[in-house]
C-alpha cells in the first residue's frame, strides 16, 4: 500500500491511480519536437513508483538518459464520472509538487516503434512527491510559479498559467472513460526545460504556495 500525506489530515491517504498529461504546456511539447494535441494525451504511474520529500531515485540500469518533469500533482478526495468542467474542481482535495521522472532513451525507442511508455514512465522512484497542501492553501493553481534546479542551477522555470488543458477540463476528460476515486493523483504536465540527471545529483523542485521537493538520485 502506497498513500501519501495531506497536510493537516491525521491519516495519510492511500493512493489509487496516477493518470499523468504528455505535452500540456506548449514550450515543452516544442523543445522535444512533438504537436500540441487537441485532446490531453495521458498516460499511467502505478502506485508503487512513489518515492516521498529526502527520497531517492533510482534510475533503472537499462537507461542512460533520465530526465527531470517537475509537475503540479493534484489530489483527488471524491467519487467522480462523466463530471463536467463546472464541478470538477468539487473533487480536488489538494496540490503537490511532483516529479515525472522519465527514461528519455528508453521512451524514445518505445514511441518509434508505437509501444506504450510503461517502462520509461513507471519505474521504481519513478515518481517523487511532496506532501499535499490542502485546496484552500491554493487560490488559483493556475497562476502558480513552478521550477526545478538540479544541484542548484535552474533548469525549468514556469507558470501553471502556460497549461494547455487546464485542471477542471482535464477531470472532466478523465471522468469520462476512468471512475475518478478518492486517493487518485493527476499529473498536470510538465513547463520547459527538461533534462537530464545522473547519480550523485541533487533534485530541488518547488511550486508557489505548494511546496518544495527534494530528492537525490541514485
Ligand atoms: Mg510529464
Amino acid at each position: 500500500m502506497h498513500s501519501v500525506i495531506l497536510q493537516g489530515e491525521f491519516c495519510p491517504v492511500r493512493v489509487g491511480k496516477i493518470l499523468c498529461l504528455a505535452r500540456n504546456y506548449v514550450a515543452h511539447a516544442k523543445e522535444l519536437g512533438n504537436e500540441v494535441p487537441a485532446e490531453p494525451v495521458l498516460f499511467s504511474k502505478p502506485a508503487s513508483s512513489i518515492v516521498g520529500n529526502m527520497g531517492s531515485v533510482v534510475i533503472p540500469a537499462c537507461s542512460q538518459d533520465c530526465h527531470h518533469e517537475v509537475e503540479l500533482a493534484v489530489l483527488i478526495g471524491a467519487v467522480g464520472k462523466n463530471v463536467t468542467p463546472c464541478h470538477a474542481m468539487e473533487l480536488v482535495r489538494g496540490y503537490a509538487v511532483a516529479i515525472d521522472m522519465t527514461l528519455r532513451d528508453i521512451q524514445t525507442q518505445l514511441k518509434s516503434k508505437g509501444y506504450p511508455w510503461d517502462l520509461a514512465k513507471g519505474f521504481d522512484t519513478s515518481c517523487p512527491l511532496s506532501e499535499f497542501v490542502p485546496t484552500a492553501a491554493v487560490s488559483d493553481p493556475h497562476k502558480l510559479k513552478l521550477g526545478l534546479e538540479v544541484n542548484t542551477v535552474m533548469r525549468q522555470s514556469g507558470n501553471t498559467e502556460c497549461m494547455v488543458h487546464r485542471i477542471p477540463d482535464i477531470i472532466a476528460f478523465i471522468s469520462r472513460v476512468f471512475t475518478l476515486e478518492p486517493g487518485d493523483i493527476i499529473l498536470t504536465g510538465t513547463p520547459a526545460g527538461v533534462g537530464p540527471v545522473v547519480p550523485g545529483d541533487h533534485m530541488r523542485a518547488w511550486i508557489e504556495n505548494v511546496g518544495t521537493l527534494e530528492v537525490q538520485v541514485q
